[in-house]
């Protein structure tokens, strides 16, 4: 990058979802800016017992509560925004970005710990363009196991930043199609740091479509000779 030199250094990192399943939360961060892409939760195992939620420590933040300019979600999974009835206890959040559906279900959730005023939340969809300080944010479809699910590029002065999000490649999905064509024309622009996140990436092999749990649905249910529970 042509300025690169004159702009202040960037540092991405994660108070949460890194060697772990759960509180994703991730900040990309500058002399003046500091932008946070998921707050998540993660659910306590049996090796906590009485605990409700894993929250990430939000220390950094809370020390660099000035600087903070938004939290972009990716999608609706209690992993990325679980957290945010507590994040937005620690510090102040100007504006939430998000997917339809996951907008929904934050409002949802802030309406019943009683905090909504304070928030603004704004949708985001695959047009959207979001320019916050040196930073410029644009979103891609993908396809994961709830619909409406965004990978986020970031632009900053130093490179651009390119996050999946949760996502599988899913061809018969329910709801949109993942935008492959968005993603190859990103990658043939240049990325220059790539975060993925694709369960069991390691292993070899295919994930079925989230459309097969329909057709599994249809089976139980045709099968059933007295009440079914879902
Ligand atoms: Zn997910």
């Amino acid at each position: 990058m042509a300025n690169a030199l004159l702009s202040s250094p960037v540092s991405i990192f994660a108070l949460g979802g890194l060697g772990e399943v759960g509180k994703n939360t991730y900040c990309i961060e500058n002399d003046k800016t500091l932008i946070i892409i998921d707050a998540g939760v993660r659910f306590p195992e049996e090796d906590l017992p009485g605990v409700d939620y894993v929250i990430p420590d939000y220390t950094h933040l809370r020390n660099n509560r000035s600087k903070i300019k938004a939290l972009l979600i990716t999608h609706g999974h209690e992993d990325h925004i679980g957290g945010i009835p507590f994040l937005i206890q620690n510090v102040y959040i100007p504006v939430i970005y998000a997917p339809r559906l996951a907008a929904a279900l934050i409002k949802h959730k802030l309406e019943e710990s009683h905090i909504k005023e304070q928030v603004k939340i704004v949708e985001y969809d695959e047009n959207s363009e979001i320019k916050i300080d040196d930073f410029r944010v644009q979103f891609f479809q993908v396809t994961h196991s709830i619909p409406d699910s965004f990978g986020i590029c970031i632009d900053t002065p130093e490179g651009r930043i390119v996050t999946t999000g949760d996502f599988k490649i899913d061809l018969t999905p329910i709801g949109p199609d993942i935008n492959l064509g968005k993603m190859a024309r990103l990658g043939t622009e240049g990325i220059d740091l790539l975060m993925s996140d694709s369960t069991n990436a390691e292993i070899e092999g295919y994930t079925p479509s989230e459309r097969n749990v329909v057709s599994s649905i249809n089976e139980i249910f045709s099968k059933a000779t007295g009440r079914l529970i879902i």
